[in-house]
């Protein structure tokens, strides 16, 4: 295998999909693997000391709020994308489901096959430039740097300099910043923030409520003019969404928590109305709303300011 087709092999993992629920599990998996690659450890990495914990971990904050998540999963289904390999796997004992017994594969490794790893230390960037395309596959561009963090690698800061064929993905529209902060006449949908420098915007960004890394449409009833902080927020579930009758309202995840003023950014919002733009054929559509909650919110969600 070469670069090339390591990198197109890459975006072409194949993800469990129902309907437009995420699946992050592979690619946090990969993700795990190519800061191991980066954190020169060695090719294989034990499930039960090296993987399962750190994977759950990851799963659980940059994952679908989920009751449990089942970091074994992804460790056991990569193989089949020519990307993994787990020596001595058929030895492993089944249950009568075919699933192979926690208590041993704890005690099994999995990694990257040879000559992949090989290719992977030979040429480091090539770890950072994967590593970019699975964030830019699965992941809204505010949660890159933390994900990145969290696995060990460091930043891409070159344009790859051979295209990867195999994927498609809906590029950007590069007009839908422009039309949502115009659609919210340049103000932050939950706090009104508006701060410019001369004639810049200072922190006012347009967030995507379906993320475009999970299939959402850069239009304007998927966006949502928000300042930097909210717009995170949004992102990593803090800050959620609800239709109610004609109103959008804000929900605030019960799971955040600060000592300082800041905190308020967020508690002073809970059950407010969002300010949705004038024009109704701009508004967020519900459907949009629905899945971020589903997907990305964090619940449960605290109680409104009565
Ligand atoms: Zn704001």
């Amino acid at each position: 295998m070469d670069r090339v087709e390591f990198l197109d092999r890459i975006g072409g993992i194949k993800i469990w999909k129902k309907g437009n629920r995420r699946a992050p599990h592979k690619p946090l998996l990969l993700l795990l693997a190519l800061g191991r690659v980066y954190g020169d450890k060695d090719r294989l990495g034990s499930y039960g000391g090296d993987i399962e914990d750190r994977l759950r971990r990851l799963l659980s904050r940059f994952g679908p709020p989920r009751k449990g998540h089942h970091p074994e999963e992804p460790f056991t289904r990569l193989p089949s994308d020519g990307l993994w390999e787990i020596p001595g796997y058929e030895q492993i004992p089944k249950s009568v489901a075919g699933r192979p017994r926690l208590v041993a594969l704890r005690e099994s490794k999995g990694g990257f096959p040879e000559g992949l790893y090989d290719l992977l230390r030979s040429d480091q960037t090539l770890a950072i430039e994967a590593a970019q395309e699975i964030l830019d596959g699965h992941f809204p561009r505010s949660l890159h740097a933390d994900i990145r963090d969290a696995v060990g690698i460091p930043e891409y800061l070159h344009r790859r300099s051979e295209p990867v064929k195999q994927v498609v993905r809906e590029p950007r529209d590069p007009r839908f910043r422009h039309r949502v902060l115009r659609a919210y006449e340049r103000r932050c949908a939950v706090c009104d923030f508006d701060v410019r420098i001369e004639d810049q915007l200072l922190g006012l960004e347009a967030a995507h409520i379906m993320w475009h890394a999970a299939g959402g449409p850069d239009t304007v009833k998927n966006g949502l003019a928000m300042c930097s902080f909210h717009h995170k927020a949004l992102d990593v579930g803090a800050l959620g969404l609800e239709c109610v009758d004609e109103e959008i309202r804000v929900l605030i995840s019960s799971e955040v928590s600060g000592r300082s003023a800041g905190i308020r950014q967020l508690l002073d919002y809970r059950g407010a109305q969002l300010r949705i733009p004038r024009n109704r054929r701009d508004e967020p559509d519900c459907g949009f709303v629905e899945w971020h909650r589903r997907e990305v919110f964090r619940e449960p969600a605290l109680d409104a300011i009565s």
